[in-house]
């Protein structure tokens, strides 16, 4: 049986496959359309991240593929719908990489209410602005407001528990009466209030119909002056030009953005050069030991649906 791998995996659990299956993996098949489809015409089973659109146009190349493995979570580039009416099972790595999302939303959270990165240029061309940073917040005692309380938001929550810092959440499955709320001590709130509370705002919702444009300008412009937000969710939740105005404006103090409405991003965009800002390539779920655990999670799993 072949498996498709079309974007990067930990190398051991791609070696592992080989040994059962007709392998092809190619970390840059996502972006040879052609070939990638030519692949699939004799797969069983295909293995991407979040950059392959698995949708119906790419299924009709794969008339053989029985499961499709997901490198992490968030199902928004793979139309679900259409592979279960194929019969296709779709497996993505839930809880793997949570970890390394909630350890990058702390560290971003303490970073940039501390405000302390801003100084690296200046220190090093001999400047000394010690005065400018002196008001750094730390994060004890402060709020963090949770939107999505899920697998990823939980263990933020955990994490900024043992920081001192109160955690509120904002989750429309979760009823005020779950036991949840005492499990994690996080506060039941509704989104406004979470928005007008909290000092940190990060984002742990799946992107669809109705978290596209959750944080619109109304809603970024009701958050705290001086708070901060982080989205390590899905770029097309947060209204980047809005947020690239808050921040100009220095409304907010500062934002982690790891996801964009258009990735990469396009040059010219609006958030270039935006004061107060920190950028990553997507990477807020991929560090190297839940990269080995994504991996060794998909590969186990696939090969169960295929043989077993
Ligand atoms: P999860 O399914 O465990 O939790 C998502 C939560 O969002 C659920 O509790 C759900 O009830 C809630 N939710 C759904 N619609 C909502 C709405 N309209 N308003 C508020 N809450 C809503 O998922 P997770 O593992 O916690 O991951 C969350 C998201 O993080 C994923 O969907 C994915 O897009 C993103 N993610 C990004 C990275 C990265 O590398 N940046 C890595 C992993 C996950």
């Amino acid at each position: 049986m072949k498996i498709v791998i079309s974007e990067f995996m930990d190398e051991q659990s791609v070696d592992e496959l080989r040994q059962r299956f007709d392998v092809v993996y190619d970390p840059k098949l996502v972006d040879k359309r052609e070939e990638l489809q030519r692949q699939l015409g004799d797969a069983q089973a295909l293995v991407v991240r979040n950059r392959t659109q698995v949708r119906p146009e790419l299924l009709a190349c794969a008339p053989q593929l029985r499961v499709v493995g997901r490198l992490g979570v968030g199902l928004d580039n793979i139309d679900v719908p259409a592979c279960e009416a194929r019969g296709i099972g779709v497996i993505p790595a839930t809880g793997a990489n949570a970890l390394a999302v909630a350890e990058y939303v702390i560290a971003s959270a303490m970073v940039l209410l501390r405000g302390s990165y801003l100084s690296s240029a200046s220190v090093a061309a001999g400047e000394w602005p010690r005065s400018q940073l002196s008001e750094g917040r730390e994060s004890a005692g402060k709020t963090l407001g949770l939107v999505g309380f899920g697998g990823i938001g939980r263990l933020t929550a955990q994490l900024a528990k043992a920081l001192g810092m109160q955690v509120v959440a904002y989750d429309p499955m979760l009823d005020a009466g779950s036991p949840v709320w005492t499990a994690t001590g996080a506060r039941c709130a509704s989104l406004d209030q979470l928005v007008a509370e909290a000092d940190v705002v990060s984002l742990h919702v799946p992107l669809t119909d109705a978290t596209r444009g959750l944080m619109n300008a109304e809603r970024i412009g009701r958050m705290k002056p001086g708070a901060v937000l982080i989205n390590t969710a899905r770029g097309g939740i947060v209204d980047e030009a809005a947020l690239a105005q808050a921040l100009r404006d220095g409304r907010l103090a500062g934002a982690a953005l790891d996801v964009f409405e258009d990735e990469p991003l396009p040059a010219g965009s609006v958030l270039a050069g935006v004061p107060n800002l920190i950028l990553t390539p997507h990477i807020g779920g991929v560090t190297k030991e839940s990269n080995e655990r994504v991996s060794a999670m998909i590969a186990e799993r696939v090969a169960e649906h295929l043989l077993g």
